[in-house]
């Protein structure tokens, strides 16, 4: 299917939709699988723009669908393989292991990244695009981690969500490519921290 979905369609936080729950897919339709096609054309517009980052995934509510489906990249170490993975109603069944901090990014906070504490094995089941149910073993962190985040944004949470009472755990990304330390009140204006 074509799509005209560009990276203008990527909404970003403050917007609300990014904090609501997404509502599960009933049936697959050509609606759904449109909306596919859309998201894949809105991650790779956006990577094309972007030289220093890759679009490892994203979820329907990033182009503001409050649907249940995510994409993830299917090899995380190669631009040029543009194939993802699709998931819809995908829920984690287990977390394991350790927890590891790193850096994590996200398409609808732009240039923001942030140090968040994630499981370093998850377990993941959802449904394929023709409506099989698929079962995910993870123990590499950095797939664990974007799972989780997908998910979280399934469920309306970003992951500046999971960074509290750490006010030196956000970076900006410079032009150059680098990640510098940003001051937490200049994060506060942006008003991408949940206000509750
Ligand atoms: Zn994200």
């Amino acid at each position: 299917m074509k799509s005209n979905h560009t990276r203008k369609n990527i909404i970003t936080l403050p917007n609300q939709n990014l904090r609501k729950r997404s509502y599960r897919v009933h049936v697959i339709t050509d609606e759904t699988l449109q909306l596919v096609d859309d998201m894949l054309a809105t991650a790779l517009d956006w990577e094309a723009s972007r030289p220093y980052e890759m679009a490892v995934a994203l979820a329907a509510v990033q182009i503001n669908r409050l649907e249940r489906v995510i994409i993830i990249r299917e090899d995380f170490d190669n631009k040029d393989n543009q194939n993802f993975i699709v998931l819809i109603n995908p829920e984690i069944i287990k977390k394991e292991g350790k927890i590891i901090t790193d850096q994590e990014g996200c398409l609808s906070v732009k240039d923001i990244y942030g140090l968040v504490p994630r499981h370093e094995k998850v377990r993941v089941k959802a449904i394929d695009i023709n409506g099989n149910e698929v079962r995910i073993k993870s123990s590499n962190p950095f797939l664990s981690r974007i799972l989780q985040h997908e998910i979280d944004h399934c469920n309306g949470k970003c992951f500046v969500d999971h960074i509290t009472h750490q006010k030196t755990a956000f970076s900006i990304l410079s032009d150059n490519g680098d990640l510098k330390p940003i001051n937490y009140d200049d994060i506060i204006k942006m008003g991408i921290l949940k206000n509750d």
